[in-house]
C-alpha cells in the first residue's frame, strides 16, 4: 500500500498542557468560541478548505484519514494527494439524509479558540441556508476560485453577510496553485473585492491567498507565497474580535414559552436578547402594554437576582397578566417601537416572486403575524450596488421594502438588535420560508422614539390590488350570436374561477340593462352606448383587481375594439363563441328567433341586423362541438398559460 503523502501538521499553537482534569475543564470554559460561515460557489473549494482546516488543526482521526486516502485514490480528483473534500463531503451525507437540517455545523478547536463553522451549500437556491448560517455568525469566510475571480455569487453572498450584520469578512482566494501563486493576479482580485465590501460598509476585510488542496496559508504558511506577509486563515480566525452582544443596552426579553406547571406558578421562559433584568424591576409587556413587577428570575441552576444578555431564564411576575409566546418584556422607560409598518432590507428566497400586496406570514422573534409587503422601494443590483425600481422581486433578489402588518409588533433597528430587528417571511400556501428581513430604524421613521408608528400607506395601486387576489386582472369578453352560449359559459367559467379562489365579476344583460343602462333603448346609438358603458365598468373592475366576465352579443367590431384599446391588449381576452346561426336558431333558448322570424322583434342580430365576427379573437369556440365543461376548460387553460391565474392562497 502506498504511503499517504500527507502528515498531520505540527500545531503552530503550543500551549501549556493542562495537568489535571479540573484544569482542563477550566481551560475549556475560558476558551472563546468564534462562529463563522463559509460561503462560495460550487467548486470554489469550500469542502477542501474546511477539510484542510480540520486536518491541519488535527481534528481528524487517523482512521478517517486513511479512509480518505483510500477513497481519494478511488473517487478523488486530486491524484496522489488525499482529497480532503471527501472528508467533509462524507460528513455531508448525514445532512442530506436529514431534510430538516439546512446548515451543517462543524466544530473544531485550537488552544486559542473553539470554532463553529456553518457550512452552507453553494448552489444558487441555497441562499436561504446561507442567511440562516450568517444570522448568528461573527465572521464570514468568502471563497473565490483564483482562476475565476470575484463573481456575482461572491458579491451576493458578501452582500447578504453584510446585511445580516457580520462585521468580519475574510476573502480566501483559493486555488492559488492554479495561477502559479501570481501576486499581481491575487492583488487584482483583492482590490476588486475590498472596494465592493467597503461600499457595503463591512468593517473588517481581510484577503488571503490560499491553496486549500495543499494547505498553503490555511493553517501553515508554506513557502509558495513569499510575497505575502499577512496572516494565515487560521491566524485571522483566531485574531477576530468577538463582539457578540447586540449594540442595544436596553432590556429585550422575547417570551418563547409560557410555563405553567401548576396553578400557582406561571413563568415566562426565553433568552434575554439584550440588556439586563433584576428582581423587583418594573416591566412592560408588548404589544399588550400590560405592566407588572419581576417577582423571581429562575434558571436551571437556581434563582438569580439579576440576569443579562444571552442568558436563558424563566421570569415570574407579581401580577397575573396574560402574556403569550412572542410577547416581549421591556422596561417601561426604554421601550422599542411598536409598529405595524416599517422599512426593511429584504433577501428574497422564494421560488415564486415576492409580490407587493400579497398576504404572507411574518415571524418576528417568536411571534407570528400576517401582513404584506406594501411596496418595494427599490431593488439592489448586487453587481454594482445600483438601485432600481421593481414591481416584484425574484429568487435571491435584494431590496428595500416597506412592511405592513395586521397587528403591531415590538421592533428595533437590526443594527441595534438582531433578535427584535429581524424577521422571516413564510408563504401561506406551502409554509416555506421565502424571505429574510432586517428592520431599519422604525423609531427614526416616526420622528420620535418609543411611540407607536402610524401606518402611512403608500397609495394602494392596481398592482397591489391584483397581487392581493393572486391574479392578473382582465376582461374575458364573450361575443357571439344570441343562443351561442355566452351566458351559459360565462356563468360556468365564473363558478370555476371562484372555486379556485379567484375573484371575479360577471356582467350580463340582467345586471346592466336593468340598472346602469335602464335609460338606453335598442337603437343603434343605444346599443353602442350600452357597450361603451359596459367597457367603462369593466375597466374600473379590472383596476379593482377582478377578472371580469362579460356576456353580450356585442355585434360590432368597432365597439369591441374600442374597449380593447381602452383596457390595453393584455387585459382584454376576446372569446368568440362561433356557434352557427342554424344551431343558435335550433336552440332558441329564449324563443327570440321565433319572434324575430315572425317580425315581432325588429333588427335582431343574425336575422335582420348584422353580426361582425372578431378577426383575431384570443379564443374561438364552437359550442355545438364542445360541451360546457370542455369549453370552460379551454378558457381556463388559456388564462393559466398566459399567467392570469396565480396559485390561489388558501390562507386568505
Ligand atoms: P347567449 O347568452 O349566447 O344568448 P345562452 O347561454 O343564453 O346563449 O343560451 C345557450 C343555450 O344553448 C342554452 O340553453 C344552453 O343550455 C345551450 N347549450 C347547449 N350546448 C351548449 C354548449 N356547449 N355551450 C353553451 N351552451 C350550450
Amino acid at each position: 500500500m502506498a504511503a499517504v503523502p500527507i502528515k498531520p501538521a505540527a500545531s503552530n499553537n503550543p500551549a501549556e498542557p493542562p495537568r489535571t482534569l479540573e484544569q482542563f475543564l477550566a481551560q475549556q470554559r475560558e476558551i472563546e468560541q468564534l462562529r463563522f460561515i463559509t460561503c462560495g460557489s460550487v467548486d470554489d473549494g469550500k469542502s477542501t478548505l474546511i477539510g484542510r482546516l480540520l486536518h491541519d488543526t488535527r481534528q481528524v482521526f487517523d482512521d478517517q484519514l486513511s479512509a480518505v486516502a483510500t477513497d481519494s485514490r478511488r473517487w478523488g480528483t486530486t491524484g496522489e494527494v488525499p482529497d480532503l473534500a471527501l472528508l467533509v463531503d462524507g460528513l455531508q451525507a448525514e445532512r442530506e439524509q436529514g431534510i430538516t437540517i439546512d446548515v451543517a455545523y462543524r466544530y473544531f478547536q485550537t488552544p486559542k479558540r473553539k470554532f463553529i463553522v456553518a457550512d452552507c451549500p453553494g448552489h444558487e437556491q441555497y441562499t436561504r441556508n446561507m442567511a440562516t448560517g450568517a444570522s448568528t455568525a461573527d465572521a464570514a469566510v468568502v471563497l473565490v476560485d483564483a482562476e475565476k475571480g470575484v463573481r456575482v455569487q461572491t458579491r451576493r453572498h458578501t452582500h447578504i453577510v453584510s446585511l445580516l450584520g457580520v462585521h468580519n469578512v475574510i476573502l480566501a482566494v483559493n486555488k492559488m496553485d492554479r495561477i502559479n501563486f501570481d501576486k499581481s493576479k491575487f492583488e487584482a482580485i483583492a482590490g476588486e473585492f475590498v472596494a465592493y465590501a467597503r461600499k457595503l460598509g463591512v468593517q473588517n476585510i481581510e484577503v488571503i491567498p490560499v491553496a486549500a488542496l495543499t494547505g498553503v496559508n490555511v493553517v501553515n504558511r508554506g513557502t509558495a507565497t513569499p510575497w505575502y506577509t499577512g496572516r494565515t486563515l487560521l491566524e485571522a480566525l483566531e485574531g477576530i474580535e468577538i463582539s457578540r452582544q447586540d449594540g442595544l443596552k436596553e432590556l429585550r426579553f422575547p417570551i418563547q414559552l409560557v410555563s405553567r406547571p401548576d396553578a400557582n406558578f406561571r413563568g415566562y421562559a426565553g433568552t434575554i436578547a439584550s440588556g439586563e433584568i433584576f428582581v423587583g424591576d418594573e416591566v412592560l409587556a408588548l404589544p399588550s402594554r400590560k405592566s407588572s413587577k419581576v417577582r423571581e428570575i429562575t434558571t436551571a441552576d437556581g434563582p438569580l437576582e439579576r440576569a443579562g444578555a444571552l442568558q436563558a431564564v424563566t421570569v415570574v411576575l407579581e401580577d397575573e397578566i396574560d402574556l403569550s409566546r412572542g410577547d416581549v418584556l421591556v422596561h417601561p422607560d426604554h421601550r422599542p417601537t411598536l409598529a405595524r409598518t416599517f422599512d426593511a432590507n429584504l433577501i428574497w428566497m422564494g421560488e415564486a416572486p415576492l409580490l407587493p400586496g400579497k398576504r404572507y406570514e411574518f415571524k418576528i422573534g417568536s411571534r407570528y403575524v400576517r401582513g404584506l409587503i406594501d411596496s418595494i422601494q427599490y431593488r439592489i443590483d448586487v453587481n454594482d450596488l445600483s438601485t432600481r425600481e421593481a414591481e416584484a422581486l425574484d429568487l435571491n433578489g435584494l431590496a428595500r421594502v416597506r412592511v405592513a402588518l395586521e397587528e403591531p409588533v415590538a421592533v428595533d433597528d437590526y443594527k441595534q438588535s438582531r433578535a427584535t430587528g429581524s424577521f422571516i417571511i413564510i408563504d401561506l400556501l406551502h409554509f416555506g420560508t421565502v424571505g429574510a428581513g432586517m428592520v431599519i430604524a422604525p423609531a427614526a421613521q416616526a420622528g420620535r422614539a418609543s411611540t407607536d408608528v402610524v401606518w402611512q400607506p403608500t397609495r394602494v395601486t392596481a398592482a397591489i390590488r391584483a397581487n392581493q387576489k393572486s391574479q392578473k386582472p382582465a376582461v374575458v369578453w364573450f361575443t357571439g350570436l344570441s343562443g351561442s352560449g355566452k351566458s351559459t359559459i360565462a356563468n360556468a367559467l365564473e363558478q370555476a374561477l371562484v372555486q379556485r379562489g379567484h375573484h371575479s365579476y360577471l356582467l350580463d344583460g340582467d345586471n346592466v340593462r336593468h340598472g346602469l343602462n335602464k335609460d338606453l333603448d335598442f337603437s343603434e346609438t343605444g346599443r353602442a352606448e350600452n357597450i361603451r358603458r359596459i367597457g367603462e365598468v369593466s375597466a374600473l373592475f379590472v383596476d379593482a383587481g377582478l377578472i371580469v366576465i362579460t356576456a353580450f352579443i356585442s355585434p360590432f367590431r368597432a365597439d369591441r375594439n374600442r374597449i380593447r384599446e381602452r383596457l390595453g391588449e393584455d387585459k382584454f381576452v376576446e372569446v368568440y363563441l362561433s356557434t352557427s346561426l342554424e344551431e343558435c336558431e335550433r336552440r332558441d333558448p329564449k324563443g327570440l328567433y321565433v319572434k324575430a322570424r315572425a317580425g315581432e322583434i325588429r333588427e335582431f342580430t343574425g336575422i335582420d341586423s348584422p353580426y361582425e365576427p372578431p378577426i383575431a379573437p384570443q379564443l374561438s369556440i364552437d359550442t355545438s362541438k364542445f360541451d360546457i365543461g370542455a369549453t370552460v376548460d379551454q378558457i381556463l387553460r388559456y388564462l393559466e398559460n398566459r399567467g392570469f391565474l396565480h396559485q390561489s392562497d388558501p390562507g386568505l
